[in-house]
């Protein structure tokens, strides 16, 4: 990829190669130390558990460049624990959380030119996994397993940007069971919900969002964002579950929202029935940040928000711009939750 042809302004959410990637193979019991690598292709076994089984997690992240050029990353270490939850549910070994940060801070400093310019609302995205890797036949952990990080410039992740999108709650399709794999990023709560987002984009909407497997009654989250709600009387509520994926940006945003705006903040189960009192919806996540959902199609029934979907809500809108703000370093970081990469 030639960074001089990059249009930082009109970058889409996609994969454009960069050169260097991390890798750290685990072997009998072990973990490497791991190197930075040129070659885009891994070579693995054709009976790895990560091929035939869904034995592999991943990670989603944002390196962000600062208005004086300095490149700053967002509560790392909350990735790499949660990539631990997720290893251990799914019977890998756990990345050490130094190893992981190691790999991060690797990749993103040998990649630095291709951290995007201040002002364009792109990142560098990173894309840490853990696969199950050697040879092997039946159903049960892999001998081995990689470590890999790749990077890629990105832009926003709905290609309106900070504009309502409309969205349909799913009733037929689920996500993830009750206490199955939802509550950790496993790629097989990804490909299962490729058909769903596919038709619900036919049908003229941007995304899903999932309901309870179990009775179809209460909001859990969309493909690869949680959702948060501000009610009439200025309460952000966002949905309890133990199969939605436990958010860094949500944990954030709530943060944001009782500590500095000083906003009531509920986690608790949010039923369907209650959507009449809602005047705001977001989705937020690392690629999303945070996209206002200005409609919302429930069992046929059509729930508008905020200026009759057509602006955001002005509660999104200020989480919006203080967390994008923090993230750059345009405002003081009172909350400790950068990390610079040098
Ligand atoms: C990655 C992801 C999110 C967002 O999590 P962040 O830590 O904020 O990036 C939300 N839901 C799902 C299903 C995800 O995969």
């Amino acid at each position: 990829m030639d960074l001089k042809s990059i249009n930082w302004k009109n970058l889409d959410f996609g994969y454009r190669k960069a050169p260097f990637r991390f890798h750290a193979r685990w072997k009998e019991g072990q973990w490497e130390s791991g190197r930075l690598v040129e070659d885009d292709y891994i070579r693995i076994e054709e009976s790895a558990t990560a091929l035939h089984y869904g034995q592999q997690c991943f990670e989603g992240m944002k390196a962000q460049r600062s208005s004086s050029g300095k490149v700053y990353l967002f509560r790392p270490e909350e990735n790499g624990k949660r990539m631990q939850d997720s290893a251990r549910r799914l019977m890998m070994p756990e990345v050490p959380l130094d190893l992981f940060l190691k790999g991060i801070n690797e990749v993103v400093r040998a990649n630095i030119e291709y951290v995007p310019p201040y002002g364009f609302g792109a990142s560098l995205y990173l894309r840490p996994m853990l696969i199950g890797t050697g040879h092997n036949l039946g159903v049960k952990p892999a001998p081995e397993y990689l470590f890999a990080v790749f990077v890629s410039p990105v832009g926003p992740y709905f290609k309106e940007g900070f504009k309502p999108i409309r969205v349909k709650a799913e009733s037929y399709f689920d996500r993830a069971a009750p206490h199955g794999i939802g509550h950790v990023k496993a790629g097989g709560n990804y490909s299962a919900g490729m058909l769903p987002v596919t038709k619900a984009r036919q049908e003229g909407y941007a995304e899903v969002v999932y309901l309870d497997a179990k009775e179809h009654r209460y909001f859990e989250e969309l493909g690869a964002a949680n959702i948060f709600f501000i009610l009439n009387d200025n309460t952000f509520v966002t949905p309890k579950s133990d199969a939605i994926l436990p958010s860094v940006t949500r944990r954030s945003i709530m943060e944001i929202a009782e500590k500095d705006f000083g906003i009531k903040v509920e986690e608790r189960p949010f039923g369907i029935n209650e959507i009449s009192r809602v005047k705001e919806v977001g989705a937020c996540g690392t690629a999303a940040v945070i996209t206002p959902i200005g409609e919302m199609l429930i069992n046929d029934e059509t729930f508008r928000f905020y200026d009759q979907g057509k602006t955001p809500g002005p509660i999104t809108e200020k989480l919006y711009k203080h967390l994008t703000s923090l993230q750059v370093g345009d405002i003081e970081d009172n909350h400790h939750w950068l990390t610079e990469v040098k």
